[in-house]
């Protein structure tokens, strides 16, 4: 007796009938525990941890060389002018979960209070910035695709409290120098949907348009240093390409 139907009519595809009991299972996976104010999470069992608190191993900065921020008290907190620094491994089509809190000393205004981003393949930047009571040009305000989306809402929470970014995103596919499909992404700010599957209009500019130059298939994670303490911690990502294509 099997698990499903074998009367059933082929899907799309051509390989599975609808209820197909011989269609492989869904891997097991523990999905850890969510963080509170005072500790992270345990991330999903098929995650790769990029920064659990204490290893700083897998980032390196523009050169190559060992990012400079600092690893202390299970976070990680930007050493202004030590520059951006980026995950040794690459990544494509992903599920990335990052957790941050803004400076708990509030000074500036704009851009200029608690500035940094997540960036997805080292080119398509989720603005960080402190926007609880702090208001500046909505595309680039916190969870904005900067210069292009500001988010649907400010989920914002205070300077020194801890704040996730979960994110679901779509690499571009280029054939040859042809853009065949943009990257799209859909960011949720502490549980609240702030972008969904927004249609990218290219990498990352300053005051200007984005547009698409081909790039390969996966790139970096980055984090940026815009020269304010802003602290990172359980940084975690589960790439999809593998289960997309399965
Ligand atoms: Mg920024």
């Amino acid at each position: 007796m099997g698990l499903g139907y074998e009367d059933t009519p082929l899907l799309p595809g051509g390989k599975w009938t609808v209820h197909d009991g011989r269609r492989p299972q869904p891997p097991v996976v523990d999905p850890g525990t969510s963080s509170t104010q005072e500790a992270a999470g345990r991330p999903p069992s098929d995650a790769t941890i990029l920064f659990d608190g204490k290893d700083a191993s897998k980032w390196v900065d523009r050169d190559g060389n060992p990012a400079k921020w600092k690893v202390e008290n299970g976070c990680w907190e930007v050493v202004p002018k030590t520059g951006d620094i980026q995950t040794k491994e690459h990544f494509g089509d992903c599920q990335l979960h990052v957790e941050l809190a803004s400076p708990t000393v509030v000074k500036g205004e704009g851009q200029g209070r608690g500035n940094s981003g997540v960036f997805l393949m080292g080119r398509y930047e989720i603005q960080v910035l402190d926007c609880y009571q702090n208001q500046t040009y909505p595309d680039g305000t916190s969870c904005a695709m900067y210069g292009q989306y500001p988010p649907l809402v400010n989920a914002c929470r205070k300077p020194g409290e801890w704040q996730t970014y979960d994110v679901m995103f779509v690499a571009p596919r280029f054939e040859g120098t042809r853009l065949l499909t943009p990257a799209f992404i859909t960011v949720i700010h502490n549980g609240v949907v702030v972008q969904y599957h927004r249609q990218l209009q290219g990498p990352t500019q300053h005051k200007r348009l984005a547009c698409y130059d081909p790039h390969d298939a996966k790139g970096p994670i980055k984090l940026q240093d815009h020269g304010d303490l802003v602290r990172y911690r359980n940084i975690w990502i589960r790439p999809l390409d593998y289960y997309v294509n399965a």
